[in-house]
Parts: C-alpha cells; sequence; structure tokens
C-alpha cells in the first residue's frame, strides 16, 4: 500500500500568505475589526503566534526589550553580521490587515522557503516584527527601529497612553525589559534592511504594475500656520475694509498646493483648519492651520517650505494681515542604498518583472534605521490606500513580492 501525498505548497505562494494574513488578523483588541495598538493584549497575542511561526521556520526566537519578535536564521560563516527583513504587527485603530503584517508574512516566508530547501546561506537572516509603527497610542512612534538603529531616546519610557500608562509600564506588562533597549542596537553590526510593504498609495496601481522599488523615504517638515487679521460684522464691515483672516488663509492654501503641483515626488497639505470663534455673521479675525511638505529629497522639501513660507508672507502683507508660521517636525529624508535598490531591480527583472521605482511618501521603520545600515522597501501594489479595512493587496502580487525578496536574499552580496 502506497499512500498518495500532495506536494507540500511553496512557502512563497501568495494564496498561501494572503491566509496567513487573515489567521493573524484574528488577533484585535476590537473584535469586528482590525485595531491591534502597540504593546497591546491583541498584539502580545499576536507576537506569540508570530513567535511560533519563527520557530516553525527554523529560526531563534526572542522578544526584544521594545516588544519587536526577532527571529534569527543561522548563517554557515561565523561571526557574520546579519542580513535584517521585516515590518511592523501594530495598526491604526480599524485598519486593514496588510498594513505592516505583510512584511512580515513575506520575509518569514523567505526563511521557510531557506528552511525547505535546506539553504544556508554565509550570513544570518533576521526577520523582526517590529512593534511600534504607527504611532497611535503614545506620543512618540518608531521605538523599536530607533532602539535597533542605536538612537532611543529613553525619555520616550515615560511616554504615556491616553489612559495613563507608561511606555515603561505597557512594555514591562508585555513581556520586553526597557533597562535592556540599549543592548538592541545593531548599528554599523548589520548588513542592511530590506522591508516589503503596502504601497498605500495608487501609482502602482495606476500604472498597472504589482510592484515597486522605494527610492527614498520622504523627508517632512509640519507647522502651524497662525493668520490674524480683524474680526468685524459681516454685515456692516465693507468689503475694502476688511482683514479678512479666512479669505488671507484661502489665498496662503491654494499657494501651497500651486508650489508643489508638478514637481514629481513633492508634495504639500493644509490637512486642519479652524476659525476661532467662527460664526455665520463674523469676519474672520483669526484662522490656524496646518501645513504639511514632503519630499524625497531634502533640498527639494526645503525650496518649497522657504517658497510656500515667502508666499504666505507676501499674501499676509497685502492684505494687511499677520502670519506667523511655526514649524513642529522637521525630518530628513531617508534614501534608499543604490546598491540594494540594484538587487532588488535585478532579483525582479530575474522574473520577468518591471522594476519601477518610486520614493514613499509614508514613513516607515527605514526612516529610523537609515545611517545606521543600508536600506530599501519593496512596495506591493495595493488599492483603496492604507489605514482603514478597506485596503487591499491581491495574492498573486504578495506572492511575486516574496519571490523577489527570496531571490534578493539568494543573490545577496555580503561584500557590496
Ligand atoms: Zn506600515
Amino acid at each position: 500500500m502506497s499512500t498518495v501525498q500532495a506536494p507540500a505548497p511553496d512557502p512563497l505562494d501568495g494564496g498561501r500568505l494572503l491566509a496567513r494574513l487573515k489567521d493573524l488578523a484574528r488577533f484585535t483588541d476590537v473584535p469586528g475589526e482590525m485595531t491591534r495598538l502597540s504593546l497591546s493584549p491583541a498584539h502580545k497575542a499576536a507576537a506569540g503566534e508570530v513567535a511560533r511561526w519563527f520557530a516553525g521556520a527554523g529560526m531563534a526566537v526572542h522578544l526584544d526589550a521594545t516588544g519587536a519578535v526577532v527571529g534569527r536564521y543561522e548563517g554557515g560563516t561565523p561571526g557574520m553580521p546579519p542580513l535584517i527583513l521585516g515590518s511592523h504587527i501594530d495598526t491604526v485603530r480599524n485598519a486593514g490587515i496588510f498594513d505592516g503584517n505583510l512584511g512580515v508574512v513575506v520575509a518569514l516566508a523567505v526563511v521557510e522557503r531557506l528552511h525547505a530547501d535546506g539553504t544556508r546561506l554565509p550570513f544570518p537572516i533576521e526577520v523582526v516584527a517590529f512593534a511600534d509603527e504607527e504611532g497611535v497610542r503614545f506620543p512618540s512612534t518608531l521605538t523599536s527601529s530607533r532602539a535597533l538603529a542605536g538612537r532611543f531616546d529613553p525619555a520616550t519610557l515615560d511616554d504615556r497612553d491616553a489612559d495613563g500608562i507608561s511606555r515603561r509600564a505597557a512594555l514591562e506588562a508585555f513581556g520586553a525589559d526597557p533597562a535592556a533597549i540599549a543592548a538592541c542596537s545593531r548599528a554599523g553590526r548589520a548588513l542592511g534592511y530590506v522591508e516589503a510593504h503596502i504601497e498605500q498609495g495608487p501609482v502602482l496601481e495606476a500604472l498597472g504594475l504589482p510592484l515597486g522599488i522605494v527610492t527614498a523615504i520622504a523627508g517632512a517638515t509640519r507647522a502651524v500656520v497662525d493668520v490674524r487679521g480683524q474680526a468685524g460684522h459681516s454685515g456692516t464691515l465693507p468689503m475694502e475694509m476688511r482683514q479678512d483672516a479666512l479669505t488671507g488663509a484661502a489665498e496662503m492654501i491654494l499657494a501651497a498646493e500651486a508650489r508643489a503641483k508638478g514637481e514629481t515626488g513633492l508634495v504639500a497639505t493644509v490637512g486642519t483648519l479652524a476659525i476661532p470663534g467662527a460664526a455665520v455673521n463674523v469676519v474672520p479675525g483669526t484662522v490656524r492651520f496646518s501645513l504639511d511638505v514632503r519630499a524625497p529629497d531634502d533640498g527639494q522639501r526645503l525650496r518649497a517650505f522657504a517658497d510656500i513660507t515667502a508666499r504666505i508672507r507676501d499674501i499676509a502683507a497685502a492684505r494687511g494681515l499677520q502670519a506667523r508660521l511655526d514649524v513642529t517636525y522637521e525630518a530628513a529624508a531617508a534614501p534608499c542604498d543604490p546598491h540594494f535598490q540594484a538587487a532588488l531591480s535585478h532579483a525582479a527583472e530575474r522574473l520577468g518583472l518591471p522594476a519601477h521605482r518610486l520614493p514613499s511618501g509614508a514613513g516607515h521603520d527605514g526612516l529610523s534605521l537609515s545611517g545606521a545600515m543600508p536600506i530599501v522597501m519593496l512596495f506591493v501594489r495595493s488599492t483603496n490606500g492604507s489605514h482603514n479595512p478597506r485596503e487591499h493587496a491581491e495574492a498573486a502580487d504578495i506572492g511575486l513580492a516574496a519571490q523577489v525578496l527570496h531571490g534578493f536574499v539568494t543573490a545577496f552580496d555580503p561584500a557590496g
């Protein structure tokens, strides 16, 4: 008697990876939706499941001091630094199942395939499921990747969430040891970091391409603009005598839009606007709005921000208004390593895929790792943006990402 056995599914199969993402989505803080805030009970349960999956792929697993799950697939040559793959498993509230989780599942699949084939590369591979990418729960964010880059700020241990729980207490409840965070650093002691992630934007879908190679994670400047004029009665104040803060702000917002339009990679957004004391019969005397300028190139961003600032001052002067601009956040762009980009391109081309390059407008863990090691990202075509339950990536595209990452890793030359 012989039994017929179905062949084991390829670890890189997209259908299998999509099923795994759906499986991982059962760990949620809010039943019926995907909400897995950093260091929450659902995050802890998901981290436990991910750790079991990592162990099943032949990796030595530990929970690091920031709450990240780290799996290590040993290399054949002793003493070589690791190549790090991964993404994050925390989510925003009412998220989709792909943002972050996809990169962890894809990285795991690469190791599962190496393990199934009995392949041992010269260097170790570490797969990291970062714990704090979305920045929803605490005021600070990217703490897992900052620790890996040797840039963790111990003051953020005292950050508190909306319930008054400190990050330190949340880490301890999670089973992590905040006292050991400094020892997480891999700065200068890793071959690099590669992350697969859904695009979160419409570019690849519009081009009809399954994958894209990221050139840089955009830097950002954020500011609050306070515009002051003179409040007055909407019926009695003649048009030519007005110092209307809102019409001035409107002109400033359009100027920001005009400056950013038509320049590849540059975006400028006014996302909030407040009119204190607003009323239907009052000419607005004060308006406050936010400004968010991003670009993959720091010079491009700084030039645009300076131009927009100058336009705001000119418009204010012409209208008899006062405009005050306070920069609230500034982050440099994180360029992706040119050799890593080329190696990802070759891996894609070997599969007959076009290697389209594009910047990432959204921030990622690579932002904090940049400078400490070479980084690159592989974007997967997605629909309906991200940070909502409708975000989606096709199984076939996820499978292609896993194949490209597997090709990248197996062809990787640690000597550069
Ligand atoms: Zn993400």
